[in-house]
């Protein structure tokens, strides 16, 4: 799935940093080219248009860029072409409704892509959204997490119908089931024509003459439940994970939506996180820096020896393989720890260190400027 996919940016034709207008600009003009109402039946012709609203739905979308950037189109396939270490439900794809606003608002005439569409046919439920927020560590190793949200769920008295027990929803008589009507004015330039949502059935093309008592004819009841979320290893702060399923109810038999959980990560104390590497700060002492020997770092797996070489100075970058984060395709993949060793000179001495920095002084060279100035006294 994922390997025959072209590269976003090929797709849009743009450099790899184009800015958001470049962006839109590119794709506005395949957008039109390729539109669906001027190229009908042409399959090939939608089969580009989807590819470039793909393209432009992700690179508009800074934190869906950021990832593309860093794991191409395995950030979104949740690993289907991958193979190894995939995760189910992971995927930032089905969310054009914004875009489709966004672009098509201006030069399609307000959305007469939607208006075409039956409103009374099975409607997918709309995309919940909630947060979570987890701990750096649960961050790097995944973790499971429950969450309690309020749920639909169709009444279970009528059926979803919305319609008092043995009476039946019936066609609507204001737009006769369509769930649009027509309106037509007479203007200076002729007969303006416009079609509206049916103002009686709110498009549903059928109205409840008498409500059920349990849902009071809204179709469903509410209650809490509760939601396991699988945070994979990896995951950075700001992204999102969709559970397939667990969104609102559609409507006239469509499918259910899904819940796009969005992650925060807590910051931690110590480590610090840029794409797949940490980054840490240990203080050695100025003696250990001089000798060398042996210090502890700590990394996100627990503590660690390393070796100080003689004569390390101050800002020394010292990379741990391995010990940084996971990869979100594969979490034995993993980025580096990248330590910064500062060397820290010791601001109070008692009488006995003093004397034996003062003999270390005297070891040197004898250019110290203690010594110096002993010279002119
Ligand atoms: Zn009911
Ligand atoms: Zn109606």
């Amino acid at each position: 799935m994922a390997e025959n996919k072209r590269d976003y940016y090929e797709v849009l034709g743009v450099p790899r940093d184009a800015d958001e207008a470049a962006l839109k600009k590119a794709y506005r003009a395949l957008a039109k080219k390729y539109h669906p109402d001027t190229n009908q039946g042409d399959p090939e012709a939608e089969a580009k248009f989807k590819e470039a609203s793909e393209a432009y739905a992700v690179l508009s979308d800074p934190e869906k860029r950021r990832q593309y950037d860093q794991f191409g189109h395995a950030a979104f396939d949740g690993g289907a072409g991958g193979g190894a270490g995939g995760f189910g439900g992971f995927d930032f794809t089905g969310d054009m409704g914004d875009i489709f606003g966004d672009i098509f608002g201006d030069f399609f005439g307000g959305g007469s892509r939607r208006s075409s569409r039956s409103y009374n046919g099975p409607m997918k439920g709309a995309t919940l959204r909630t947060s979570i927020r987890i701990t750096f560590e649960e961050s790097i190793f995944g973790c499971e997490k429950e969450i309690e949200m309020n749920s639909k769920d169709p009444c279970p008295s009528c059926g979803g119908t919305g319609a008092k027990p043995g009476t039946h929803p019936v066609t609507c008589p204001k737009c006769g089931g369509k769930g649009q009507v027509v309106y037509s004015n007479q203007t200076p330039l002729g007969v303006m024509r416009s079609v509206q949502t049916c103002p009686d059935c709110g498009g549903k093309g059928t109205i409840i003459k008498e409500k059920c008592p349990t849902c009071r004819g809204n179709g469903y009841t509410t209650s809490r439940k509760k939601i396991r979320i699988t945070v994979p290893a990896g995951i950075a702060d700001g992204q999102s994970l969709r559970k397939a399923g667990f969104g609102d109810l559609g409507t006239n038999g469509g499918e259910r939506g899904d819940l796009l959980v969005e992650v925060h990560v807590s910051s931690h104390p110590i480590f610090k996180r840029q794409d797949m590497n940490l980054y840490s700060t240990v203080p050695i002492s100025f003696a250990k820096a001089a000798l060398g020997g042996e210090i502890t770092i700590r990394t996100i797996d627990g503590d660690t020896t390393y070796e100080v070489k003689p004569g390390t100075q101050t800002d020394t970058k010292v990379r741990l393989k391995g010990k940084g984060v996971p990869s979100l395709r594969n979490k034995n993949i993993r980025g580096d720890h990248i330590v910064t060793l500062v060397v820290q000179v010791p601001e109070k001495l008692n009488r006995e260190q003093k004397e034996a920095l003062q003999a270390f002084a005297d070891a040197m060279d004898g250019k110290t400027p203690e010594r110096r100035r002993g010279l002119f006294k």
